[in-house]
Protein backbone atom coordinates (compact mmCIF):
# COMPACT_ATOMS: atom_id res chain seq x y z
CA UNK A 1 0.00 0.00 0.00
CA UNK A 2 1.33 3.62 -1.08
CA UNK A 3 0.71 5.24 2.42
CA UNK A 4 1.38 8.78 3.68
CA UNK A 5 5.31 9.20 4.93
CA UNK A 6 5.19 10.60 8.24
CA UNK A 7 9.12 12.15 8.92
CA UNK A 8 9.09 11.46 13.34
CA UNK A 9 12.37 14.34 14.59
CA UNK A 10 13.85 13.35 17.12
CA UNK A 11 16.42 14.76 19.44
CA UNK A 12 18.92 13.29 21.74
CA UNK A 13 17.00 9.93 21.00
CA UNK A 14 13.91 11.24 22.32
CA UNK A 15 10.49 12.18 19.30
CA UNK A 16 10.08 15.52 19.27
CA UNK A 17 6.01 16.79 19.79
CA UNK A 18 6.21 17.95 16.20
CA UNK A 19 6.56 14.61 15.16
CA UNK A 20 3.51 13.49 17.15
CA UNK A 21 1.64 16.12 15.35
CA UNK A 22 2.99 15.02 11.99
CA UNK A 23 1.85 11.78 12.33
CA UNK A 24 -1.62 13.21 13.73
CA UNK A 25 -2.11 15.06 10.48
CA UNK A 26 -1.05 12.10 8.11
CA UNK A 27 -3.61 9.82 9.99
CA UNK A 28 -5.96 12.36 8.55
CA UNK A 29 -5.00 11.77 5.07
CA UNK A 30 -4.71 8.40 5.35
CA UNK A 31 -8.13 7.87 6.12
CA UNK A 32 -9.39 10.24 3.64
CA UNK A 33 -7.53 8.19 0.95
CA UNK A 34 -8.46 5.10 2.34
CA UNK A 35 -4.08 4.12 2.98
CA UNK A 36 -2.00 3.74 5.74
CA UNK A 37 0.87 5.67 7.52
CA UNK A 38 4.31 5.05 7.75
CA UNK A 39 6.46 6.84 9.95
CA UNK A 40 9.95 6.65 9.37
CA UNK A 41 12.74 7.92 12.39
CA UNK A 42 16.43 7.91 11.68
CA UNK A 43 19.04 8.34 14.65
CA UNK A 44 22.14 6.81 16.53
CA UNK A 45 22.10 3.45 17.65
CA UNK A 46 18.96 3.13 20.85
CA UNK A 47 16.56 4.77 18.66
CA UNK A 48 13.88 2.00 18.43
CA UNK A 49 13.58 2.66 22.15
CA UNK A 50 11.41 5.66 21.54
CA UNK A 51 8.57 4.35 18.03
CA UNK A 52 6.18 2.62 20.09
CA UNK A 53 4.62 6.24 20.58
CA UNK A 54 4.22 6.90 17.30
CA UNK A 55 1.88 4.44 16.70
CA UNK A 56 -0.33 5.65 19.33
CA UNK A 57 -0.41 8.63 17.83
CA UNK A 58 -1.66 6.90 14.15
CA UNK A 59 1.00 5.53 12.67
CA UNK A 60 0.45 1.88 11.20
CA UNK A 61 4.13 1.37 10.20
CA UNK A 62 6.89 2.91 12.23
CA UNK A 63 9.89 1.93 9.84
CA UNK A 64 13.14 3.03 12.54
CA UNK A 65 16.72 3.37 10.58
CA UNK A 66 19.43 3.65 13.44
CA UNK A 67 22.80 4.06 12.22
CA UNK A 68 26.16 5.98 13.73
CA UNK A 69 25.61 8.09 10.68
CA UNK A 70 22.59 9.52 11.64
CA UNK A 71 23.37 9.78 15.47
CA UNK A 72 23.56 13.87 14.28
CA UNK A 73 21.03 15.41 11.29
CA UNK A 74 22.83 14.79 8.32
CA UNK A 75 21.20 16.98 5.04
CA UNK A 76 22.64 14.45 2.47
CA UNK A 77 22.21 11.26 4.06
CA UNK A 78 18.67 12.02 5.56
CA UNK A 79 17.84 13.23 2.71
CA UNK A 80 19.05 10.03 0.05
CA UNK A 81 17.87 7.49 2.85
CA UNK A 82 14.18 9.15 2.62
CA UNK A 83 13.43 10.18 -1.06
CA UNK A 84 14.36 6.20 -1.60
CA UNK A 85 11.79 5.24 0.94
CA UNK A 86 9.24 7.68 -0.78
CA UNK A 87 10.13 6.21 -4.27
CA UNK A 88 10.04 2.94 -2.73
CA UNK A 89 6.95 3.33 -0.64
CA UNK A 90 5.27 5.31 -3.68
CA UNK A 91 3.64 7.60 -0.88
CA UNK A 92 0.91 9.73 -1.99
CA UNK A 93 1.99 12.33 0.78
CA UNK A 94 5.09 13.70 2.58
CA UNK A 95 4.57 15.26 5.48
CA UNK A 96 7.55 16.88 7.84
CA UNK A 97 7.58 19.80 10.65
CA UNK A 98 8.20 23.13 9.67
CA UNK A 99 11.19 22.91 12.24
CA UNK A 100 14.10 23.70 11.40
CA UNK A 101 15.44 20.88 10.31
CA UNK A 102 12.07 19.99 8.05
CA UNK A 103 12.54 23.28 6.74
CA UNK A 104 16.00 22.32 5.39
CA UNK A 105 15.23 18.40 4.62
CA UNK A 106 11.36 18.58 3.18
CA UNK A 107 12.75 20.71 -0.05
CA UNK A 108 16.06 18.74 -0.47
CA UNK A 109 13.77 15.77 -0.69
CA UNK A 110 11.33 17.50 -2.81
CA UNK A 111 13.80 18.43 -5.03
CA UNK A 112 15.94 14.52 -5.37
CA UNK A 113 12.10 13.40 -6.11
CA UNK A 114 11.27 16.20 -8.66
CA UNK A 115 8.30 16.86 -6.98
CA UNK A 116 6.66 20.93 -5.83
CA UNK A 117 7.07 21.58 -1.97
CA UNK A 118 4.66 23.76 0.13
CA UNK A 119 6.34 25.50 3.27
CA UNK A 120 4.45 25.82 6.72
CA UNK A 121 0.70 24.43 6.06
CA UNK A 122 -1.56 25.68 8.87
CA UNK A 123 -4.00 22.75 7.35
CA UNK A 124 -3.90 19.85 5.24
CA UNK A 125 -7.05 18.08 3.44
CA UNK A 126 -8.13 15.48 0.11
CA UNK A 127 -10.11 17.31 -2.28
CA UNK A 128 -11.11 15.10 -4.96
CA UNK A 129 -8.74 12.49 -4.11
CA UNK A 130 -5.99 15.04 -4.19
CA UNK A 131 -3.83 16.56 -1.47
CA UNK A 132 -4.67 19.88 -0.49
CA UNK A 133 -2.66 22.32 1.88
CA UNK A 134 -3.40 25.59 3.20
CA UNK A 135 -0.24 27.88 3.81
CA UNK A 136 -0.04 31.63 4.92
CA UNK A 137 1.84 33.74 2.49
CA UNK A 138 2.86 37.58 2.86
CA UNK A 139 3.56 37.66 6.28
CA UNK A 140 -0.03 35.94 6.90
CA UNK A 141 -1.94 38.81 4.55
CA UNK A 142 -2.96 36.51 2.77
CA UNK A 143 -4.07 32.87 2.66
CA UNK A 144 -3.67 30.43 -0.31
CA UNK A 145 -4.71 26.68 -0.87
CA UNK A 146 -2.02 24.71 -2.99
CA UNK A 147 -2.89 21.28 -4.67
CA UNK A 148 -0.12 19.07 -5.18
CA UNK A 149 0.10 18.13 -9.10
CA UNK A 150 2.62 15.95 -8.60
CA UNK A 151 3.24 12.85 -6.41
CA UNK A 152 4.41 12.63 -3.62
CA UNK A 153 2.82 15.89 -2.34
CA UNK A 154 5.79 17.40 -0.03
CA UNK A 155 4.34 19.27 2.74
CA UNK A 156 5.81 21.08 5.96
CA UNK A 157 3.63 21.84 8.70
CA UNK A 158 3.35 24.71 11.31
CA UNK A 159 4.46 23.47 15.08
CA UNK A 160 1.21 23.17 17.50
CA UNK A 161 -1.18 23.51 14.74
CA UNK A 162 -1.95 19.82 14.43
CA UNK A 163 -2.89 18.79 17.74
CA UNK A 164 -1.85 15.59 18.41
CA UNK A 165 -4.07 13.45 19.49
CA UNK A 166 -3.73 9.55 20.50
CA UNK A 167 -4.87 6.67 18.89
CA UNK A 168 -5.90 2.86 21.10
CA UNK A 169 -4.13 1.15 18.35
CA UNK A 170 0.22 0.71 18.60
CA UNK A 171 2.15 0.60 14.91
CA UNK A 172 3.81 -2.02 13.91
CA UNK A 173 7.82 -1.49 14.04
CA UNK A 174 10.04 -2.60 11.34
CA UNK A 175 13.57 -1.64 10.53
CA UNK A 176 14.74 0.16 7.98
CA UNK A 177 18.63 -0.69 5.98
CA UNK A 178 20.14 2.39 6.37
CA UNK A 179 23.31 1.54 4.55
CA UNK A 180 24.14 4.54 2.89
CA UNK A 181 28.03 5.65 2.06
CA UNK A 182 29.12 8.27 4.71
CA UNK A 183 31.74 9.30 1.79
CA UNK A 184 28.62 10.55 -0.39
CA UNK A 185 27.77 12.87 2.62
CA UNK A 186 28.77 16.73 1.86
CA UNK A 187 29.31 17.24 5.56
CA UNK A 188 29.08 14.90 8.44
CA UNK A 189 27.80 16.75 11.67
CA UNK A 190 30.46 15.44 14.48
CA UNK A 191 28.61 17.31 17.31
CA UNK A 192 25.57 19.55 18.43
CA UNK A 193 26.21 22.12 21.18
CA UNK A 194 23.30 22.88 22.47
CA UNK A 195 22.55 26.73 23.80
CA UNK A 196 22.76 28.50 26.94
CA UNK A 197 20.32 26.27 29.79
CA UNK A 198 19.12 23.85 26.43
CA UNK A 199 15.63 26.40 26.52
CA UNK A 200 11.98 25.50 24.89
CA UNK A 201 12.41 26.82 21.40
CA UNK A 202 9.86 29.75 21.05
CA UNK A 203 8.80 27.95 17.83
CA UNK A 204 7.23 25.04 19.46
CA UNK A 205 5.93 25.94 22.58
CA UNK A 206 2.68 25.93 23.25
CA UNK A 207 2.91 29.14 25.35
CA UNK A 208 4.72 32.08 24.13
CA UNK A 209 5.78 35.54 26.43
CA UNK A 210 7.05 37.62 24.37
CA UNK A 211 8.60 40.97 25.39
CA UNK A 212 9.12 44.28 23.74
CA UNK A 213 11.09 47.76 24.14
CA UNK A 214 8.43 48.44 26.34
CA UNK A 215 10.28 46.59 28.96
CA UNK A 216 13.12 49.13 29.44
CA UNK A 217 16.26 46.91 29.86
CA UNK A 218 17.22 43.16 29.46
CA UNK A 219 17.62 42.98 33.14
CA UNK A 220 13.70 43.37 33.03
CA UNK A 221 12.85 40.23 30.66
CA UNK A 222 13.60 38.35 34.82
CA UNK A 223 9.89 39.39 34.51
CA UNK A 224 9.23 37.52 31.78
CA UNK A 225 11.23 34.56 32.28
CA UNK A 226 9.12 34.30 35.85
CA UNK A 227 5.89 34.45 34.12
CA UNK A 228 7.00 31.44 31.76
CA UNK A 229 8.59 29.55 34.31
CA UNK A 230 5.86 30.17 36.47
CA UNK A 231 3.58 28.10 33.64
CA UNK A 232 5.74 24.87 34.48
CA UNK A 233 7.89 24.28 32.01
CA UNK A 234 5.31 25.11 29.03
CA UNK A 235 6.38 28.43 27.86
CA UNK A 236 8.78 30.02 26.07
CA UNK A 237 10.46 33.72 26.32
CA UNK A 238 10.51 35.16 23.29
CA UNK A 239 10.85 38.94 21.79
CA UNK A 240 10.61 41.70 19.44
CA UNK A 241 12.85 42.10 16.71
CA UNK A 242 13.79 45.97 18.41
CA UNK A 243 15.17 44.37 21.32
CA UNK A 244 17.06 41.45 19.55
CA UNK A 245 18.47 44.44 17.36
CA UNK A 246 19.57 45.94 20.53
CA UNK A 247 21.59 43.37 21.85
CA UNK A 248 19.12 42.62 24.64
CA UNK A 249 17.85 38.84 23.45
CA UNK A 250 19.36 36.29 21.01
CA UNK A 251 17.91 36.27 17.88
CA UNK A 252 16.82 32.66 18.54
CA UNK A 253 13.86 34.50 20.28
CA UNK A 254 12.72 37.03 18.01
CA UNK A 255 9.42 36.48 16.47
CA UNK A 256 8.07 38.35 13.32
CA UNK A 257 8.30 38.66 9.72
CA UNK A 258 12.48 38.57 9.94
CA UNK A 259 12.46 36.09 13.34
CA UNK A 260 10.31 33.16 13.85
CA UNK A 261 6.54 32.12 12.97
CA UNK A 262 5.02 30.96 15.72
CA UNK A 263 1.61 29.29 16.58
CA UNK A 264 0.88 28.71 20.43
CA UNK A 265 -2.26 28.23 22.08
CA UNK A 266 -1.69 31.21 24.38
CA UNK A 267 0.84 34.51 23.33
CA UNK A 268 1.47 36.97 25.44
CA UNK A 269 2.75 40.32 24.12
CA UNK A 270 4.30 41.97 26.91
CA UNK A 271 5.24 45.70 26.12
CA UNK A 272 5.39 45.04 21.97
CA UNK A 273 3.50 48.03 20.16
CA UNK A 274 2.05 45.50 17.54
CA UNK A 275 4.09 46.60 14.16
CA UNK A 276 3.06 44.25 10.98
CA UNK A 277 6.48 42.51 10.97
CA UNK A 278 5.80 41.27 14.24
CA UNK A 279 2.03 40.85 13.88
CA UNK A 280 3.25 38.32 10.58
CA UNK A 281 5.30 36.44 12.96
CA UNK A 282 2.22 35.67 16.10
CA UNK A 283 -1.33 36.78 14.35
CA UNK A 284 -2.13 32.61 13.86
CA UNK A 285 -1.94 31.90 18.00
CA UNK A 286 -5.33 30.98 19.00
CA UNK A 287 -5.27 33.54 22.06
CA UNK A 288 -3.29 36.96 21.93
CA UNK A 289 -2.66 38.66 25.19
CA UNK A 290 -1.83 42.14 24.91
CA UNK A 291 -0.01 44.03 28.07
CA UNK A 292 0.65 47.72 26.69
CA UNK A 293 0.59 51.41 28.47
CA UNK A 294 -0.77 52.68 25.03
CA UNK A 295 -4.73 51.82 24.92
CA UNK A 296 -3.99 53.02 21.49
CA UNK A 297 -1.19 50.50 20.51
CA UNK A 298 -1.61 48.30 17.41
CA UNK A 299 -1.46 45.35 19.38
CA UNK A 300 -4.68 45.26 20.41
CA UNK A 301 -6.39 45.00 17.37
CA UNK A 302 -5.43 41.18 16.90
CA UNK A 303 -5.55 40.82 21.10
CA UNK A 304 -8.56 38.55 21.93
CA UNK A 305 -7.61 39.97 25.68
CA UNK A 306 -5.57 43.57 26.37
CA UNK A 307 -4.91 44.78 29.49
CA UNK A 308 -4.01 48.57 29.51
CA UNK A 309 -1.64 49.64 31.76
CA UNK A 310 2.28 49.47 33.50
CA UNK A 311 3.59 46.13 32.87
CA UNK A 312 6.02 46.37 36.06
CA UNK A 313 2.81 46.61 37.74
CA UNK A 314 1.16 43.75 36.02
CA UNK A 315 3.35 41.18 35.08
CA UNK A 316 4.10 40.25 38.82
CA UNK A 317 0.69 39.84 39.91
CA UNK A 318 0.00 37.58 36.48
CA UNK A 319 3.44 35.40 37.66
CA UNK A 320 1.64 35.07 41.00
CA UNK A 321 -1.85 33.94 39.95
CA UNK A 322 -0.26 31.50 37.18
CA UNK A 323 1.49 30.20 39.77
CA UNK A 324 -1.65 29.49 42.16
CA UNK A 325 -3.45 28.17 39.15
CA UNK A 326 -0.67 25.61 38.28
CA UNK A 327 0.00 24.78 41.93
P1 LIG B 1 8.10 49.64 20.08
O1 LIG B 1 7.41 49.77 18.77
O2 LIG B 1 8.98 50.72 20.52
O3 LIG B 1 6.95 49.39 21.15
C1 LIG B 1 7.14 49.39 22.53
C2 LIG B 1 5.76 49.32 23.17
O4 LIG B 1 5.90 49.19 24.57
C3 LIG B 1 4.90 50.57 22.93
O5 LIG B 1 3.65 50.18 22.34
C4 LIG B 1 4.70 51.17 24.32
O6 LIG B 1 3.42 51.74 24.48
C5 LIG B 1 4.88 49.96 25.19
N1 LIG B 1 5.36 50.26 26.53
C6 LIG B 1 6.37 51.08 26.91
N2 LIG B 1 6.54 51.08 28.24
C7 LIG B 1 5.58 50.25 28.75
C8 LIG B 1 5.22 49.84 30.07
N3 LIG B 1 5.92 50.29 31.14
N4 LIG B 1 4.18 49.01 30.23
C9 LIG B 1 3.48 48.55 29.16
N5 LIG B 1 3.78 48.90 27.87
C10 LIG B 1 4.81 49.73 27.68
N6 LIG B 1 9.81 43.40 14.39
C11 LIG B 1 9.59 42.25 15.04
O7 LIG B 1 9.16 42.24 16.18
N7 LIG B 1 9.88 41.07 14.41
C12 LIG B 1 10.35 40.99 13.15
O8 LIG B 1 10.61 39.89 12.67
C13 LIG B 1 10.57 42.21 12.45
N8 LIG B 1 11.01 42.20 11.19
C14 LIG B 1 11.14 43.39 10.51
C15 LIG B 1 11.51 43.38 9.16
C16 LIG B 1 11.63 44.58 8.48
C17 LIG B 1 12.01 44.54 7.02
C18 LIG B 1 11.39 45.80 9.13
C19 LIG B 1 11.51 47.10 8.39
C20 LIG B 1 11.04 45.82 10.46
C21 LIG B 1 10.92 44.63 11.17
N9 LIG B 1 10.55 44.61 12.52
C22 LIG B 1 10.30 43.42 13.13
C23 LIG B 1 10.51 45.86 13.33
C24 LIG B 1 9.13 46.41 13.54
O9 LIG B 1 8.77 47.26 12.47
C25 LIG B 1 9.06 47.22 14.86
O10 LIG B 1 10.04 48.24 14.79
C26 LIG B 1 9.33 46.39 16.11
O11 LIG B 1 8.49 45.26 16.10
C27 LIG B 1 9.02 47.24 17.34
O12 LIG B 1 9.35 46.52 18.48
P2 LIG B 1 8.61 46.80 19.85
O13 LIG B 1 7.14 46.59 19.68
O14 LIG B 1 9.31 46.01 20.89
O15 LIG B 1 8.98 48.32 20.15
Amino acid sequence: MPGIFAFAETRDGEIRKVAHEVVTAARSLADALGTEVHAVLLGGPGTAAASAELGRHGADKVFVGESDAFANYSAEGFTTVIAGFIQEHGCDAALFPASSLGRDLAPRVAARLGVGYANDCVAVEVQGGQVVATRPEYSGKLVTQVAATGKPAVLSLRANVFLATENAKAGEVQTLDVSVNQADFGAIVREIKAGAAEKMDVGEAPIVVSGGRGLGSPENFKLLEDLAEAFGGKAAVGASRAVVDAGWRPHAEQVGQTGKTVSPTLYIAVGISGAVQHLAGMRTARYIVAINKDPEAPIFKVADYGIVGDLHQILPRMTEEVRKMMA
